[in-house]
């Protein structure tokens, strides 16, 4: 990743800047989902139209990467925002998530497919 900050240290810099803003009583839990998806699909329109080659060379264009990284971030704020507001501990919902994916898909069974676990032929 390149960057040494933990979520918890992530989370202290954006409940900051939202509260110097007296922004949480706007952060309820469906605004925060509803702003989650709106930026994930502006990630998604920088990719609008593009065939899955153009869209890869994003990765040689500073212009284009930097507009990708400013929506992840996007996402990735309103996330932990959403996770404060709950008291979800992400990185924790993150590990239990990997453990239930990794019974869903065995690596026997699923390395180097993109089958869905309940859709396996
Ligand atoms: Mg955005």
């Amino acid at each position: 990743m390149g960057s040494e900050a933990s979520l918890s240290s992530l989370m202290k810099k954006i409940s900051r800047f939202r509260d110097e803003r007296d922004w949480l009583k706007f952060h309820n839990p469906k605004d925060l989902s509803a702003a989650i998806s709106i930026e994930a699909a502006e990630l998604l329109e920088l990719f609008l139209w593009k065939d899955k080659q153009t869209a890869a060379s994003v990765k040689r264009n500073r212009k284009q990467l930097l507009s990708v990284e400013e929506e992840m971030a996007d996402v990735a704020i309103y996330l932990l925002s959403l996770s404060d507001v709950l008291k979800i501990d992400l990185a924790r919902a993150i590990i239990r998530k990997l453990k239930s994916n990794a019974l869903k898909y065995p690596v026997p069974m699923f390395k180097d497919r993109a089958d869905k676990y309940n859709e396996l032929n």
